[in-house]
């Protein structure tokens, strides 16, 4: 059972921009009540709770059973044994857990469950651009609704994006919704001497989207020594100056074996927060870039969705979507591994 000082322990050394990401003891003592509750109700209920890196510390520490990126997660939700999946995340992470495991109870947490990404393509346009652009194979990065991948022949996280479009046999592909996830796909195609005609969406992120060459340059400049890690849904000028580019997982990774003292991670600060966690000896620097989609999870909507939930915080799709949506996953993992 968790108590404060092992909670503390956890989320003192957590110091990213915003002051609700600062933990005290007697923060972490107020927090103890509704973690309790939630561990009695996960027991209850044979639930897990899975939890994106970028939510908030209390969540990812304090009642998170699987910890991880979208890619990750899939693969735990796909393993799990339990009856009923809490997924603390954005909406279309928790629809891909009810895909994979379409007899399960997969609860969403997050009322505000939207992403800038994800909400900027739908089935029209899909539809559309399928009608526009025959014989090419789509892929979707799985940060779409499960109504885009029902549409779509396969879909790709931040892990596997570089490596399933190498391995896709047809020659025409188009990629959507991220245009600079895309953008960096085709320069590490041509890098690779691998020949395609990827045509790529206009969707974003709005954290990843903002980040600029100059600033890594001026961090750089501040910090001598500095690794400069970048997710590959920033601009290829941002991605051309990393010393690693990769999912949020991989970033954790690069961060765990480098001997290194000094980070600079150009991604939501949540995973900031969990180097600083871990490492508290090592040096994270830059600003604070929040998704204010992922930190609209809370303790409280964790515990409301276990004790009492309603019909809008189930995940339900449709027979013809799930099924659509299965084909385009299951094609990731055949792909992928
Ligand atoms: S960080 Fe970007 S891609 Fe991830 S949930 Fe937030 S808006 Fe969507």
């Amino acid at each position: 059972m968790l108590d404060v000082d092992r909670l503390y322990e956890k989320l003192k050394n957590i110091r990213v921009g915003n002051p609700l990401c600062r933990f005290t003891r007697e923060r972490c003592e107020s927090l103890l009540p509704a973690i309790s509750r939630i561990e009695e109700l996960k027991r209850e209920r044979n639930a897990v709770i899975l939890a994106h890196n970028y939510v908030a510390p209390e969540i990812l520490y304090g009642v998170a059973d699987h910890t991880g990126d979208s890619y990750g997660l899939s693969k735990t939700a796909l393993q799990s044994g339990a009856g009923v999946i809490v997924f603390a995340a954005v909406r279309f992470m928790a629809e891909t857990a009810k895909i994979l495991n379409p007899g399960k109870t997969v609860l969403n947490p997050n009322r505000n469950g939207a992403c800038s990404l994800a909400d900027s393509i739908g089935p029209a346009d899909v539809r559309r651009l399928r009608a526009e652009f025959p014989g090419h194979t789509f892929v979707c990065y799985i940060n779409t609704s499960a109504a885009v991948k029902a549409l779509c022949d396969v879909c790709v996280t931040s892990s596997n994006v570089y490596r399933i479009l190498e391995r896709i046999e047809n020659e025409n592909v188009y990629f959507l919704p991220d245009k600079l996830m895309g953008q960096n796909a085709i320069q590490h195609l041509q890098s690779k001497g691998v020949r395609k005609n990827v045509r790529v969406y206009e969707g974003a992120c709005h954290v990843h989207e903002e980040y600029r060459p100059e600033s890594v340059d001026f961090v750089r400049a501040q910090n001598p020594g500095v690794e400069v890690l970048v997710h590959p849904e920033c601009r290829p000028a941002v991605v051309g100056k990393a010393d690693f580019t990769g999912s949020t997982t991989g970033m954790l990774d690069y961060v765990r074996r480098s001997p290194g003292q000094s980070f600079f991670l150009l991604t939501e600060c949540g995973l900031t927060g969990i180097l600083q966690s871990e490492f508290p000896e090592k040096r994270f620097v830059g600003s604070c870039t929040m998704c204010e989609y992922m930190k609209s999870n809370s303790l409280a909507d964790i515990l409301r969705v276990l004790e009492n939930p309603s019909p809008e915080d189930h995940v339900l799709l449709s027979p013809e979507i799930l099924e659509g949506a299965r084909r385009c996953v299951e094609r990731m993992f055949e792909y992928a591994e």
